[in-house]
């Protein structure tokens, strides 16, 4: 047998062979979750105008304090009348915009609103509560570099920014396929030997905001004929993830199906616990990951190689999973030859999370894990992990 891939060398692999999908002009109003593949270059200076950070009143730092008289009044969204005269003041709303003259803003708290006069007690700073014009951005820099995912605040500054139209990756289509027959939907009587089918949709919801459309198909039965035509439908897609049937029983027939149409096997085994007899192949431009079909190993095969693999495909940056810092509740024993994935509890302490391993921790376990809330990474080797010790974890949420 040949030595297993390393999870870092298995990525590795994954990500070498996904090729960036085209791209496409995408309003903004539909570009969340997406991933930018040009720069996206601000139409404005943001602020656009020198604009007031408080409501209060404009005027020269120089006249303060004093007596002053207010000369007007300006809204948020209204052009100012004129300049401010030396020696008065106007009154400003937040947002609105500096009028010429002004030099400072004096917040509404601290003066005196006698209607026609001002009352500013104290010495003014000069600028103060002034956001210059183009002190966010300036017009045509770049507002979000490309290889970024769109979330929320990058939304948010491209919408500020006033740009409507962007260029987005195509969204990858993933298709998702179980194997077995054992498996019935929730909802149905079981058989005896009949099991509850849970991975495409667990699969479909940990895929969930990496830009993937996916396609959930029917259970394909353990028989050859199913298995190809499911097979053969699922490799239309960007990516497809199958789950089950890649062990070493006679049942498992998903390598050998996908070879047969055509599927280069790349790796099968990767050094990790759970998910080791996971296959990865590739049919032209189309990935191809045999998840193993316990239900946690299928979790950690899409968190650790689908994911990443579907951003890769929409050009990401930085596809790879995202691990946090955490310190372990508890000793753990480390596995000389496997990266383990540990689902834990995160519980809040003054050092950061603090990381409480579930109990029942064996692949099966579908419903113990559920009650984690991070997958804790315990890297191969001799001895064990102290309690208190750092260790990294990826969420589960
Ligand atoms: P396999 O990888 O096909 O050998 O399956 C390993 C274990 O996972 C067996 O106990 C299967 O019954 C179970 N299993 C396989 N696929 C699923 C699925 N889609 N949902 C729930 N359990 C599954
Ligand atoms: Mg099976």
């Amino acid at each position: 047998m040949p030595e297993l891939l390393t999870v870092e060398q298995a990525l590795a692999h994954v990500l070498a062979h996904a090729e960036p999908l085209p791209t496409e002009t995408v309003a903004l109003d539909d570009a969340f979750g997406r991933v930018l593949r040009e720069p996206a270059r601000s139409a404005v200076d943001l602020p656009p105008f020198p604009s007031s950070a408080m409501d209060g009143f404009a005027l020269r730092a120089v006249d303060t304090p004093g007596d002053l008289p207010i000369a007007f009044r300006i809204a948020a969204g209204a052009a100012p009348p004129g300049p401010v005269p030396a020696g008065a003041a106007a009154g400003i709303a937040t947002g609105g915009t500096v009028p010429e003259g002004a030099d400072a803003i004096v917040p509404i708290e601290v003066v005196e609103d006698h209607g026609d006069r001002l009352i500013v007690p104290g010495e003014v700073v000069r600028g103060q509560h002034i956001r210059p014009r183009g002190g966010d951005v300036g017009a045509g820099e770049i507002v979000v570099d490309p290889g970024a995912g769109l979330g929320a605040v990058q939304i948010g500054a491209l919408a500020a920014a006033g740009v409507p139209t962007l260029v987005c990756s195509v969204r990858p289509r993933v298709a998702i396929l179980a194997t077995g027959d054992e498996l019935r939907s929730p909802g149905d009587a079981l058989e005896p030997g009949q099991i509850y089918e849970s991975n495409r949709r667990m699969i479909a919801a940990a895929l969930v905001g990496s830009g993937a459309v996916t396609d959930v198909l029917p259970v394909s039965p353990d028989d050859e004929v199913a298995h190809r035509a499911a097979i053969e439908r699922g490799l239309e897609a960007d990516v497809l993830v199958t789950s089950g049937g890649v062990s070493m029983g006679p049942h498992d027939l998903v390598r050998r199906v996908a070879a047969e149409l055509g599927v280069e096997e790349i790796f099968w085994g990767v050094a990790v616990k759970p998910g080791k007899p996971l296959a990865f192949g590739v049919r032209g431009s189309t990935l191809v990951f045999g998840l193993p079909g316990n239900p946690v190993s299928s979790l950690v095969g899409s968190l650790l190689f689908v994911r990443p693999a579907l951003l890769a495909r929409q050009g990401h940056a930085d596809p790879e999973p995202r691990y946090l810092d955490g310190r372990l509740s508890v000793t753990i024993r480390r596995n000389p030859n496997r990266d383990e994935y540990i689902r834990a509890r995160r519980l809040r302490s003054d050092d950061g999370p603090r990381l409480e391993p579930v109990g029942g921790q064996e692949s099966h376990m579908i419903v113990r894990a559920a009650s984690a809330d991070a997958l804790v990474h315990v890297p191969r080797g001799a001895g064990a992990l102290p309690a208190g010790g750092c260790v990294r974890f990826l969420a589960l949420d």
